[in-house]
């Protein structure tokens, strides 16, 4: 029996059946590469799914995380601490937010949000404003009230009874929101462009409309951008490519280069809804996560990484659309930036497996999607070495 073999024999054991986990055991990282124990080596356009937007073992982060370690890892957010001050200011400073929440993760940046929904409503004295309207096929977290916004049967299906106050209507689809927005709504809560979904790009005018809806109604509008954020479209946030402000936006996954962490900001008027003792989180924004998600949002805007992912994302496109035609397995190629996804006529699991097999690293967003995620620091090589093993594999497992 391999190392390898060994390992997953293990995994098998005692680990909790929640993944369907390829047949690999990654061990170490560089920039967009990782090698496996066995010293294989993987061209890596999942990096942690949209997480390590400054590829592996960065030295800003590194750096950053290894002084702070011996210095301070965590003392409660009974006490301020400087690193969480920077990061909530410099967040604030490219954003339309006034003040941050930080927690460890996306779906508690989300039940964040939606607590928050929940209480400023309240506090406008409007008790009935209790709902939150989510999209079909969006996406935002594993807990109890990110798992009910999830509106997508296949995460849900088991876990029922999911909570009251929510209501789902098809993305991209104003009329629909038209029709369920009213007294009853405390927010809109949308990814900008749906990830886990299929990476689906809204119409011209959506996220527009869903801004004068919520205006009208006098609801709230919050984005999900866990997965869109920190310039993984082509803009430090996706809602920048539409010139619409959310009131709450939540974000997680990139923010921390590869650490947990994960922020809801907010304008100052919601955000005085949440006052001491109303919420809180023992990790949110640590010293060492802070510290972390500084560097790596210090270096994302200095080296001006979103305009790299824009230009990259642009070639990834081209470069994808140009093999597109010599298989007949490829519906649709689409996104933003550096979230692409290439849909195809069938379940993209063997295609995957293909190119593991070959030395690259994808994952799926949904079934029947391919999603490309690299780092932002991808370079040309690199992206046309991935689209040259995806052509082969495709060439393998369609036809
Ligand atoms: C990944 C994701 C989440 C959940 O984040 P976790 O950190 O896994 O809880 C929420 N929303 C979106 C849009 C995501 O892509």
């Amino acid at each position: 029996m391999t190392e390898t073999e060994g390992l997953i024999a293990r995994a098998s054991r005692c680990l909790a059946d929640t993944y369907a986990r390829f047949p690999v055991v990654l061990d170490r990282g560089e920039g967009c590469r990782v090698w496996d124990v066995a010293g294989k080596e993987y061209l890596d356009f999942v990096a942690g799914i949209a997480v390590c937007a400054l590829g592996h073992c960065h030295p800003a982060v590194v750096r950053a995380v290894q002084t702070q370690a011996a210095k301070l890892l965590h003392v409660s957010n009974l006490y301020h601490i400087e690193p969480q001050i920077r990061l909530a200011e410099l967040l604030c400073e490219h954003s339309f937010a006034d003040r941050v929440f930080f927690c460890n993760s996306g779906a508690e940046a989300n039940e964040a949000a939606i607590k928050l929904a929940r209480k400023y409503a309240k506090e406008q004295g409007n008790s009935e404003r209790i709902e939150i309207i989510t999209m079909e096929g969006g996406f935002h977290g594993r807990t109890v009230a990110a798992l009910t916004a999830t509106a997508q049967a296949k995460y849900q299906k088991g876990f029922e009874p999911l909570l009251p106050g929510f209501q789902y209507v098809p993305f991209d689809d104003l009329g629909a929101v038209e029709r369920a927005v009213g007294g009853q709504t405390a927010a809109i809560l949308v990814e900008p462009i749906q990830g886990e979904g299929g990476i689906c790009v809204p119409s011209e005018g959506y996220l527009q409309g869903l801004r004068k809806l919520c205006d009208g109604a006098g609801a709230l509008l919050v984005f999900d951008e866990v997965q869109t954020g920190i310039g993984r479209t082509g803009r430090l946030f996706a809602y920048e490519h539409w010139g619409v402000e959310p009131d709450i936006m939540v974000l997680a996954k990139a923010l921390g280069g590869g650490l947990p962490i994960g922020a809801m900001l907010a304008k100052e008027e919601v955000a005085a809804s949440f006052t001491p003792g109303t919420h809180a989180a023992t990790f949110g924004g640590n010293p060492l996560v802070t510290t972390a998600a500084l560097a790596t949002l210090t270096t994302i805007l200095e080296e001006n990484l979103a305009q790299r992912a824009a230009q990259m994302g642009g070639r990834l496109m081209y470069q994808l659309r140009s093999i597109q035609d010599a298989h007949h397995g490829v519906k649709a190629i689409r996104g933003e930036g550096l979230l692409v996804g290439m849909e195809l006529d069938r379940e993209v699991r063997p295609v995957l497996a293909r190119c593991l097999d070959a030395g690259l690293l994808l994952s799926s967003a949904g079934e029947k999607v391919i999603r490309f995620a690299p780092p932002l620091i991808v370079s040309e090589k690199e992206v046309q070495r991935a689209v040259d093993i995806l052509d082969t594999a495709l060439s393998e497992v369609t036809g």
